[in-house]
């Protein structure tokens, strides 16, 4: 039998709306390599992040933008090989991609923790965590965590004052998500607040670093067909551009269902002593994550219980990254929060279709059934 109230159920556009961008492939009768149906996607897209139109690229996904940044970006940086291993700072409260991106340009991790108010690295702590990599620090990877916006000005300023690279998985923020002088990440994936099924996309004021990015999903190839660095194939398909034109056009009413589901789980909460949720309306962000956070650790036996009746919930990022990954030890610091975080707070059912009624009826139960342990 399936749940009652699963934790997540994408809708992305339909079939009518996509249609009219599907007759315009059969017309162009192209299908990859950056055709007219992406070139769009990117310009509707500089437009709203307010960069210049080179200043946009589409990937095939997250995972695949974070790996060419890294690869275009922490390769300007200069190395001396006798300084060891290259490696790229992150959060250890982050999604598995974000580690994965990582190792896949080339790079070795160390962990971080985050701050305990936003969730997020802190460029202070990155700069205070420089002298303790055993390697060589030549690029960092901030997170927004779940959408919630970053202070792109401070990373900018990292960036200018350190010499490392800095490339934003924004994968979950595309609500207010801005620019940077840096490379900052979007993802399309149907679980996301913009979903294309998968794909994502890549912002930057700077445009040769947009250009560099290019190159690295697309075999290293600038032009001609010589392969100029390391690369891979991350590009965005004619198709996937048709299914992000019409979640953009549907955007309005897509960003007021999440914002009214996270209002509608707000005031079920308001003022419960011990469970809280995250957007808390504080900030003004729409994700498609609602987050139930308690003070004291959400056993696996409570999520159990709650799926018996018909509440499904995800820890969506585990345990953190650090004890996500079973084939490897990384370098890392304590990471406290991290781990507080990873134990206290859990996804509760968020998509669209789910009323005011249904919010009040899961609250009741993730009340009652909390409140006995
Ligand atoms: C969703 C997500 C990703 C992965 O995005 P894909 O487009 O699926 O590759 C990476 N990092 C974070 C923080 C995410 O939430």
């Amino acid at each position: 039998m399936s749940v009652r109230f699963p934790v997540a159920r994408p809708r992305l556009p339909g079939a009518d709306a996509i249609l009219p961008y599907l007759r315009r492939i059969d017309d162009n009768r192209y299908y990859s390599n950056f055709g007219p149906l992406v070139a769009e996607v990117e310009a509707r897209l500089a437009d709203r992040f307010d960069v210049p139109p080179a200043g946009v690229t589409t990937v095939a996904n997250a995972t695949s933008g974070l790996t060419a940044a890294l690869q275009a970006e922490a390769r300007t940086r200069r190395r001396n090989v006798n300084d060891g291993p290259a490696f790229c700072l992150l959060p250890a409260w982050t999604f598995v991609a974000t580690l994965h991106a990582v190792l896949a340009a080339g790079l070795e991790p160390y962990l971080l923790d985050v701050d305990e108010d936003t969730w997020a690295l802190t460029p202070d702590a990155v700069a205070n965590a420089l002298d303790r990599v055993p390697g060589q620090p030549v690029a960092v990877m901030p997170v927004s965590p779940f959408g919630r916006p970053l202070d792109m000005d401070a990373w900018d300023a990292l960036s200018e004052r350190t010499g490392l690279a800095v490339v934003v998985d924004a994968a979950a923020g595309f609500d207010r998500g801005g620019a940077a002088d840096s490379p900052v990440v979007f993802s399309l994936h149907a679980t996301k607040v913009l979903a294309a099924g998968e794909g994502g996309f890549v912002v930057s004021r700077d445009v040769d670093q947009i250009d560099a990015i290019r190159k690295c999903i697309n075999f290293g190839f600038m032009g001609d067909r010589v392969a100029r660095s390391r690369a891979i194939n991350g590009k965005m398909s004619e198709y996937h551009a048709a299914v992000t034109l019409a979640a953009l056009d549907a955007w309005p009413e897509t960003r007021r269902t999440f914002d009214g589901i996270a209002r509608d789980y707000r005031d079920a909460f308001a003022g419960h002593d011990t469970l809280r949720v995250m957007p808390n309306g504080a900030e003004d962000f729409v994700t498609s994550t609602i987050l139930l956070m308690r003070d004291s650790p959400i056993p696996e036996a409570a999520l159990a219980r709650l799926a018996e009746r018909g509440v499904e919930t995800r820890r969506w990022w585990g345990g953190g990254v650090a004890r996500q990954v079973a084939y490897r030890r990384f370098s890392s610091d304590l990471l406290p929060v991290t781990d507080w975080l990873a134990t206290r707070c859990v996804g509760l059912p968020c998509y669209p279709g789910l009323s005011r009624d249904d919010v009040t009826e899961i609250a009741a139960i993730v009340d009652d059934t909390l409140s006995a342990d």
